[in-house]
């Protein structure tokens, strides 16, 4: 195997090294709250029925919106997005980079663009080979352009973005719900370790840790879960936060926001009854109320920079498996 095979491969086992240290945190969380401290420490039959009931329904939440998160891959720009072959040869063989944009303007005429490259070109991207849509950005370490990308993700190993940030959403939700539900269960046990009324057995020690680590992941959850609600309210993702989008008319931070209703909307899909699950939400036309089979509508500008205030609908990208 050529060396740059072997280094991409262990550059690719090392990705996985966060998501495996997560796994054996959990991993060890469970047995030390199931079975040091529900069994071996608590006394009572009640408090043991009810602490396991939660802590079991905040566990499977919380491991099913991770699991969605990895594993759902990053959608890409469907194939109209490509340049056809000839104009993708005439590319190429152009070195001025005049004559290069006016062929990208040609096969850009037909797609639904609205942003631009701060100095108002057509979003191209070389190493995907196709011409970015709105709010899509190229990853590096996925090696592909993602729909809606958010950040590359290495707790996850994976792109958040257009496909999972739901999923991403819900699983900073139920970590934070987990972690507190630990925390706030192993309180009284914790103080009971400080004053030595906890019997002098290997859980004690299990109960301390149990308390320092969801307290400890509780505050930077925290933190990372209200920035991220707060860019869902605004429409905006972590890439646009930081860099403006540029539009016909020029930059706007807003320049993707409809409202904060329907900005919850783009996100968590229109049926609320699937807001709380890390399943794919379909979405419907807000025009005329129809199911799109394999549609959802990508987050559209507002009409200040739109021909017309119509939506854009993602049938032109990868549907949904
Ligand atoms: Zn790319
Ligand atoms: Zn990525």
């Amino acid at each position: 195997m050529a060396p740059i095979h072997v280094l991409r491969c262990c550059q690719r086992g090392l990705a996985w090294i966060p998501v495996i240290f997560i796994a054996l945190v959990v991993c060890w969380s469970y047995y030390a709250y199931v079975v040091e401290l529900c069994i071996f420490t608590i006394q009572s039959i009640g408090e043991q029925v009810v602490y396991l009931f939660f802590f079991h329904l905040s566990f499977i939440m919380f491991v099913w919106s991770y699991w969605k998160t990895i594993f759902t891959k990053p959608s890409n720009p469907s194939k109209e997005f490509c340049l056809p072959k000839a104009e993708k040869e005439r590319y190429e063989k152009e070195e001025r980079p005049e004559s290069q944009q006016d062929i990208l303007w040609r096969a850009a005429s037909n797609l639904p663009l609205y942003t631009r490259t701060g100095a108002g070109a057509i979003r191209y991207c070389d190493r995907c080979q196709v011409i970015k849509p709105d709010r899509c950005h190229h990853c590096s370490a996925c090696d592909m352009c993602v729909l809606k990308m958010d950040h590359h993700c290495p707790w996850v190993n994976n792109c958040v973005g257009f496909s999972n940030y739901k999923f991403f959403i819900l699983f900073l939700a139920y970590s934070l719900v987990y972690c507190l539900f630990i925390a706030a269960t192993v309180l009284q046990y914790f103080i009971k370790f400080w004053t030595n009324e906890l019997p002098d057995t290997h859980a004690k020690f299990h109960v301390l840790f149990l308390f320092f680590v969801a307290a400890m992941f509780c505050i930077s959850i925290l933190s990372l879960f209200s920035y991220h609600l707060w860019l869902v309210g605004k429409n905006r993702s972590t890439i646009e936060a930081f860099r403006a989008p540029v539009f016909r008319t020029g930059s706007d931070k807003n320049g993707f926001s409809l409202g904060f209703k329907k900005n919850i909307v783009q996100v968590f899909g229109d049926q609320k009854k699937y807001w709380l699950l890390p399943v794919f939400t379909r979405l419907f036309s807000l025009e005329d109320g129809s199911s799109k089979s394999t549609t959802v509508y990508l987050s559209s500008p507002l009409s200040t920079h739109l021909a017309s205030p119509s939506l854009l609908f993602m049938s032109l990208f990868t549907p949904f498996p």
